[in-house]
Order: structure tokens, then sequence, then C-alpha cells
């Protein structure tokens, strides 16, 4: 029996794509199997030609799972394992390979990214060093929560962790995210210790994220690090406020607004102010 989805394109124009219940026919055993082997991932999809999940033209694959529930999440339905589908890592190799000399040319690379590709990190371990295999720079975007599973010696198939730091205070990191912040900060030390590059990734949402005082021991955290070479400051938008909708979520930011110009110019500041490049 095969357990892919074949009539499934691997590839979406982009993660908006609401994708669900794409792994629902699978038995709980050859999901719990593929998750200790990594023989098997579950995607949401793989984009093509994104400029900005790393540095220069990128591959993205874009996994399925999360145990964070970030208030402000643009892709919920990638927080269900099963909404994703599954496929070998054999297959998305192949994925992969089809784009490694483009990507190489173009000094570009592979992403993993997701939903939290550290929720299937034996897939992602497998997928990243095949990637590197190639010739291929390789990044991750994650939050961390999990990356005491990944060993030292596997950090070297990943080139850069872009890692999303949501907020320093660890009530409120709870409140946006429902979990605390204390594996995050580990990461970036551990990161910081054995010298890996690490860009950071901040979600700019007005009344929840954009504390200043509260940014600034973000900065001033990021910055004694010496291993971030940048922060990206993201604004929110409600690109994803559909999918929240569709899903039956609960959404708790319709009358949000996307930060204004000067706000984010500020955020960015901040973080210039303690030494770091901001964009
Ligand atoms: S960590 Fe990323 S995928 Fe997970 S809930 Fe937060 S924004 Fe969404």
């Amino acid at each position: 029996m095969t357990t892919e989805t074949p009539a499934v394109s691997l590839e979406a124009k982009s993660p908006y794509e609401l994708r669900v219940h794409l792994g629902d026919g699978l038995p709980e055993q050859t999901v719990r199997e593929a998750l200790a082997s990594g023989d098997m991932g579950f995607l949401h999809s793989f984009t093509t030609g994104s400029a900005v999940d790393g540095p220069g033209v990128r591959l993205v694959a874009w996994t399925s799972g999360c145990m964070w529930r970030c208030r402000y999440c643009h892709n919920p339905d990638t927080w269900t394992l099963r909404n994703g589908f599954p496929v070998s890592i054999s297959r998305a190799t192949e994925e992969l390979r089809k784009y490694s000399h483009g990507l190489k040319i173009m000094k570009g690379g592979f992403t993993l990214s997701g939903g939290e590709p550290l929720m299937q990190h034996r897939f992602a371990v497998k997928l990243l060093a095949a990637a590197k295999k190639m010739g291929v720079h390789t990044t991750i975007e994650t939050n961390g929560y999990y990356a005491d599973k990944v060993s030292d010696a596997e950090l070297e198939y990943i080139d850069l962790v872009m890692l999303g730091m949501k907020t320093w205070d660890a009530a409120r990191h709870k409140h946006l995210v429902g979990l605390e912040n204390g594996p995050t900060l580990a990461f970036a030390r551990r990161l910081a210790e054995r010298k890996r590059p690490m860009w950071v990734r901040f979600v700019l949402v007005p009344g929840l994220t954009d504390d200043l005082d509260d940014l600034a021991k973000t900065a001033e955290f990021a910055a004694g690090l010496g291993n971030v070479e940048r922060v990206e400051v993201l604004p929110f938008h409600q690109m994803g406020a559909y999918k929240w909708e569709r899903l039956g979520l609960e959404y708790t930011l319709e009358d949000t607004q996307p930060p204004t110009p000067e706000l984010c110019e500020q955020a960015c500041e901040v973080f210039r102010k303690a030494g770091l490049k901001a964009y």
C-alpha cells in the first residue's frame, strides 16, 4: 500500500493556499513510524522563487504541524500534522534535486519552514542533509521549541537558522503563543556558542508585540549573542485571516491593523540601537 498522496500537487502558488485533511487516511501507527524514522514527512507544499525566506532565491518546503498557537499565525492550517500530505523522503529529495542547479547558480538555496519544521525533526534533518549533499545552501525557519531534538552534529546541516522570537516577557509570551519562550532562548544561546549564523524574525503586531521596552530586552539579548547577522521586522497582515474563519477557529485580531511604516521603523531602530542590522 502506498502511503503517499500522488494526486496532490507538491507545489502551491503560495503558503496562503488553504490545505487541510490531506493526511487523514493514514493509520496512526504509520504516522508514528514516519515521525520516528523521518522516512516520510507531512508537507503543506513546496513553493518556488521566494525572496524572503533566506538569502537569495529560495525553494521553500512548508511542513505541517506546530506546537504553538500564535494569535497572529498566518497559516493555522499548518498547525495540524495531518492537514499536510504525506511525502516520502525520496520524493521530497527528488523535488529538491529538480531545483538544486538553479538554486546554486542564483546563490539561493533551500528553506524548510512551516508550521514548525522541528515537529518532524527526523524528516527535517534528513531533508536538510540531502540538500547539503547537493551543495545547496540550507535554512530553517523555526521557533526553536524542539531544537534540543537536533544534535550538534546535525546542526551542521543547517547553514542559517531564522529564529522566530515573539516577545521577551515570559507571561506575555505564553498569552501570545500558548507556551513559554525558554527553549527558544536556550536554542539561540546554543547557536551562539557554536557560532552558527542566525537571523531573528520578529512579527510586529500593534497592541500585542509593539511594546518598545519589551522589544529592547529582546534586542539586548540578540545583540549579546554575537551570531545574529540581521533582524527582520515583519509587519502583521491579515492575509491568513480567512483561514481562521474557514477552520472554525476563534480569531481575536479582526480589528487589528497592520503597523504603520513609522512603527516598523521605530521597532527597527530599537534593534539598531542595540548594534544589530534590522530591516
Ligand atoms: S510558530 Fe509559526 S506556524 Fe506556529 S503558530 Fe506561531 S506563527 Fe503559526
